[in-house]
């Protein structure tokens, strides 16, 4: 018989992330995590840290992370939030914001975390279909709404908006706040945290996950209008007064000092997508011009989930989705010139070149 309290306890479906398969040789282009190491400022900052001060509590608010975060953007600090990956920013920043009747509006195809707090927080939503090249439309989104969600470049499909569309986005919603998730923009190069000064509804959240190759210490940062700021403490202090770290918030902000190397490591990354791009169209693949650091691709001859069977039996692990739309696309983290050279290599023994 069925417990009484069962009744009372929660029934989600959780996000599901990427495998993390263990073992030797095996190629990990599932999760867009970054074939590079950090910048050797983090392994000399965690390298000096002084065990003695876990002792004490963090730095409040992660007041060094912070910093770094507004010197790097040049904003004010009063306009920097930090969090315990961007998975953490944004979960705030849907309690903070998202507390409208109306519903909260984002692509049907985006970031497949965006429901799941949804649920869990019960935020009314309404997914706004993209069209049949994956584009969102802005314009879809000048309608009655509680508040806006949108990954500029939007994954997984990978295509990007320009900072007109996105400026349109914003000032077309003035009622109500648009989060504009960052998660890839430095592969892209058009991050919107300059109109954060002309916007006060607009929240720009930003992860160490992907461009500054620290997904295993959770740093993330949200950078809006120091209201929203404060709301989004708020929401912390209700929470976690204490989400990071005192390693991960000497770590985040030794990371995001070191801007040559972080140049360096996008435009490396930059380089091999345009390169295996240029090699998946020659095998017949189809896919957009990527302003991430993934691909996106589908093949006319041969089915999506064949392929991710094939490649992952041979230690290659890429990402399928058995989603309505996308259930025959591919996304493909970028890796490095070998590991691509690799997956090239595979694909063609199985396309039959
Ligand atoms: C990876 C990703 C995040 C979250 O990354 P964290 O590791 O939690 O910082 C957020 N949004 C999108 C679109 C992502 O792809």
């Amino acid at each position: 018989m069925e417990k009484p309290f069962f009744k009372n306890l929660i029934k989600i479906e959780p996000y599901t992330a990427g495998e993390q398969p263990k073992g030797g040789d095996i190629i990990k282009l599932n999760a867009n995590e970054n074939p590079y190491p950090p910048s050797p400022a983090v392994q000399e900052a965690i390298s000096g840290f002084d065990a003695e001060q876990l002792r004490l509590y963090p730095p409040m608010d992660a007041a060094p992370l912070r910093q770094a975060v507004a010197d790097f953007y040049g904003v004010d600090r009063s306009c920097v939030f930090a969090g315990n990956g961007s998975d953490d920013v944004l979960a705030a920043a849907f309690r903070a914001f998202f507390n409208s009747d109306k519903p909260l509006l984002y692509p049907d195809i985006t970031y497949s975390f965006y429901p799941v707090w949804c649920d869990l927080l019960r935020i009314p939503y309404e997914t706004i279909p993209v069209d049949e090249g994956f584009n969102v439309r802005v314009e879809d989104y000048c309608r009655e709404n509680g508040g806006i969600v949108l990954p500029n470049p939007n994954a997984p499909t990978t295509i990007g908006l320009g900072l007109d569309r996105i400026e349109y986005l914003i000032s077309s919603n003035r009622e109500s706040v648009v989060i504009i998730d960052e998660a890839y923009a430095d592969f892209s190069g058009v991050s919107c945290v300059p109109l954060i000064k002309k916007y006060d509804n607009l929240v720009v959240t930003q992860t160490f996950s992907k461009s500054r190759s620290l997904a295993g210490m959770r740093v993330a940062a949200a950078i809006a209008d120091p209201y929203l700021i404060s709301c989004l403490d708020a929401v912390k202090d209700s929470y976690n007064s204490y989400p990071m770290d005192a390693v991960a918030i000497r770590a985040g902000a030794a990371a995001i000092a070191d801007r040559e190397y972080f140049e360096q490591t996008c435009r490396r990354v930059i380089a091999t997508r345009e390169r295996t791009a240029k090699r998946l169209r020659e095998l017949g693949f189809i896919l957009p011009d990527s302003s991430a650091n993934f691909l996106f691709a589908t093949h006319p001859g041969h089915s999506a989930e064949k392929i991710f069977t094939y490649l992952r039996e041979r230690g290659i692990y890429i990402r399928y989705f058995r989603k309505p739309r996308i259930d025959n696309y591919l996304r493909i983290t970028i890796g490095t010139d070998e590991q691509m050279d690799r997956l090239i290599e595979e694909l063609e023994r199985l396309l039959g070149r």
